[in-house]
């Protein structure tokens, strides 16, 4: 395990107080990926085996659905301050490695989100952990629900072509709408074009009504992070007759119908103009 040497850490009257931060690792990750370049971009499946020294923290764990990982990516470039996320989009701008997730920071504590699906002893199963093989384990902590913060201000990481962002979306529409309905496919087909016209989504001036079922609206409102109040920008009408979303965003309008029944088996591959009737003012 690496050590943190002679950190310098400045109080407020600007002494300088010399201090040596030792960490222990706690475990380590098991997975049947070796490179960082080849991990999904949502993480997998994985293993985390605590060592047994700890295994006594590890006691009402699976009173948790999802928990909060401390890990080490050991093999960090920890010079680097500035990157551009290219495998997302390699025509976005540099940022500062402290306003992105970029593994490469100078210290690389990675922070993960991941769901526990099993503990047996101390080994932890754990879904959408994006850590290689053998990354030590610095902390676990549990999520809670004052963790979410609904509707944030982030930058628009934007992936750069379409099947991406297909991607991104149905990633992100599954985390909130947590099953994967034809209606969850219908609403990030219908995201994914509202993206197209009228840019980013979640912007404070983009207002949507969603005609259709709940799953639909509870999708496009996961996606959009449009609130029903406060400030309004989500309206919701049940509707068994038409699976509708209009939106505006200042003069625009864009109103989105569906042809026909979306599903696993036109939702990856089929035209935009198939599966939905686009009306862009
Ligand atoms: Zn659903």
């Amino acid at each position: 395990m690496e050590c943190l040497k002679n950190l310098e850490i400045f109080d407020r009257e600007g002494i300088t107080i010399n201090e040596d931060i030792n960490l222990q690792a706690i475990g380590v990750v098991n997975t049947d990926i070796d490179d960082p370049l080849k991990m999904p971009m949502g993480g997998k499946l994985a293993r985390v085996d605590i060592f047994p020294a700890y295994q006594q923290a590890l006691l009402r764990i699976e009173e948790n659905s999802h928990l909060w990982l401390l890990l080490w990516f050991h093999k960090s470039d920890r010079n680097i301050l500035s990157t551009r996320p290219v495998r997302v989009n390699p025509d976005l701008p540099e940022y500062g490695v402290f306003s992105l997730r970029a593994y490469n920071r100078p210290n690389p504590i990675a922070l993960t989100k991941v769901k526990l699906e099993q503990v047996e002893g101390n080994h932890l199963w754990v879904s959408g952990l994006d850590a290689i093989n053998g990354t030590p384990v610095l902390d676990i902590k549990p999520y809670y629900e004052s963790d979410i913060v609904f509707s944030p201000r982030t930058p628009y990481i934007r992936p750069c072509n379409r099947q991406m962002r297909l991607q991104h979306f149905h990633r992100h529409a599954l985390t909130y709408h947590q099953e994967e309905c034809n209606d969850l496919l219908t609403g990030v087909r219908m995201v994914l074009e509202a993206d197209e016209y009228l840019g980013q989504v979640t912007e404070p001036d983009v207002l949507i009504t969603v005609y259709g079922s709940r799953c639909l609206a509870d999708t496009i409102q996961g996606l959009t992070l449009a609130r029903l109040a406060n400030p309004v920008r989500f309206t919701f009408i049940e509707s068994d007759e038409k699976l509708q979303s209009q939106w505006t965003k200042g003069e625009h309008s864009l109103v989105l119908t569906c042809r026909q029944h979306i599903n696993q088996d036109n939702f990856w591959d089929m035209d935009n103009k198939e599966l939905l009737e686009i009306e862009y003012k």
